[in-house]
């Protein structure tokens, strides 16, 4: 059954915390526009502004609780009614009609709101703002400060335009943190974190074409777990998927920079190792398979091994080749009694 207040995601709780600070920041300004309109004996905005300050609360109350969408609406209604009645009542000499642009901003970042919804809801706000120029020509009160009128409109345009460039920026930056994420997910595998097949064949393809280029040799190995099924049929899948992931670390650790690992299929690995000799790539290998031979699973019950099948990748070689040349090196390593590492003849 679902929960009528499920768990907001993380980019959702981020966008939560970003709003909740906008908020607070215009609560703050609205408490200090009570007494700049009291100080100016605009009486009626000054009580407006009481109303505001309750509204941005109440939002943020909304915020808290996750309800995101009605916080986000009620105050683009605020903004709104708050921007018309101030330019009815002092002009627009001062500035306050380009709150009317955060608030179309604001509404925008209402994802529950429909796309074609938001841009005719946000449409007629900016088209409000555009009126305010001939619809309060003739204000309703003068106040006693017209010189200051520019240095309150430059005030407002640069306090206004802040938050939208905060708002923005760290929309931004969540867009690219996702697209990061998106991009790590597409080319890791779940359980061991290391490459999946398929995304790294473009990476294969350039350490191989870089060794080549450099003269330096480049080894490819196949590397499969000892009798695995065993392992599931009698620990059971978990101990099985705790297995792979714990081998998947151990290939890892004894990997440099450039190395090159992949969860090939089941329990089977691809490791790719440029500028490495066949000699060196076997001196590795047996390190790699005397760590796993030594590590225990099922609180100290279980101990596996690992075959691996070595080859070198010759220039002239295309990778099906290498790759089939790895496995019948491996296959050797299983018909000899497994736990030990085979090496492919070389091909000239
Ligand atoms: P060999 O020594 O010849 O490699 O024998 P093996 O038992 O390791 O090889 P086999 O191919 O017969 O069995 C591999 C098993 O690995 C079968 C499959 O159920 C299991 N397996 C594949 N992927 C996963 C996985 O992600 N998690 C778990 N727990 N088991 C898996
Ligand atoms: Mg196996
Ligand atoms: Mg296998």
């Amino acid at each position: 059954m679902e929960h009528p207040h499920q768990q907001p995601n993380e980019v959702e709780q981020l966008k939560n915390h970003l709003l909740k600070q906008v908020a607070w920041y215009c609560m703050g300004l609205h408490a200090c526009l009570i007494f700049a309109f009291w100080y100016a004996q605009v009486e009626l905005l000054a009580v407006f502004n009481v109303l505001s300050v309750i509204t941005w609360w109440f939002g943020i109350k909304l915020l808290e609780r996750s309800q995101q969408s009605l916080a986000l609406r009620i105050f683009s209604l605020e903004v709104t009614i708050h921007s018309v009645l101030v330019c009815a009542v002092i002009g627009n000499d001062y500035g306050f009609q380009f709150y009317l642009w955060a608030a179309s901003c604001l509404l925008l970042l209402d994802t529950q709101l429909k796309l074609k919804q938001a841009v005719i809801w946000c449409t007629a706000i900016i088209v409000i703002f555009a009126l305010t120029y001939t619809l309060f020509k003739i204000p309703l009160t003068l106040i006693d400060y017209q010189t200051l009128a520019p240095y309150l409109h430059f005030l407002n345009v640069v306090v206004c335009g802040i938050p939208m460039i905060y708002t923005i920026g760290l929309i931004r930056e969540i867009t690219i943190d996702q697209q990061r994420d998106l991009e790590t997910l597409a080319a890791q595998d779940s359980l061991t974190h290391l490459f999946n097949r398929r995304y790294a064949h473009g990476l294969i393809q350039q350490a191989y074409k870089s060794c080549v280029k450099q003269q330096q040799p480049i080894c490819v190995v196949m590397a499969d777990i000892d009798h695995f099924k065993q392992v599931n049929d009698l620990y059971g899948h978990e101990v099985g998927d705790e297995v792979i992931g714990r081998v998947a670390q151990c290939l890892s650790q004894h990997l440099n920079s450039a190395d090159i690992a992949v969860r090939w299929g089941g329990e089977e690995f691809l490791l790719v190792l440029p500028n490495c000799s066949q000699p060196s790539a076997q001196k590795r290998l047996e390190l790699i398979r005397q760590s796993i031979e030594a590590m225990n699973f099922d609180k100290g019950a279980l101990q596996v091994t690992m075959s691996f099948g070595l080859a070198t990748w010759q220039a002239h070689c295309d990778f099906e080749e290498v790759l089939k040349q790895a496995d019948i090196a491996l296959y050797k390593s299983k018909h000899k009694g497994r736990n030990t590492i085979s090496v492919a003849p070389q091909v000239h």
